[in-house]
């Protein structure tokens, strides 16, 4: 059975499912920067406000 984060390491019985204290801090860490951080730097498009859309424009 192989670390669920880095998938190359055999799973430790300390830190399963992950191979190591590393993975399992890296993997939780990036699973709280994908839930806080709502904007991305690749991601340039907002949700809900399009211009074009007369439905849009609440003001
Ligand atoms: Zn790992």
């Amino acid at each position: 059975m192989l670390c669920v984060y880095c998938r190359q390491q055999p799973v430790d019985p300390r830190w399963q499912p992950f191979c190591s204290e590393r993975c399992q801090w890296l993997d939780l860490s990036h699973w709280l920067d994908g839930d806080y951080r709502v904007e991305g730097p690749a991601d340039d498009t907002p949700p809900d406000m399009d211009p074009d859309d007369p439905e849009a424009t609440d003001l």
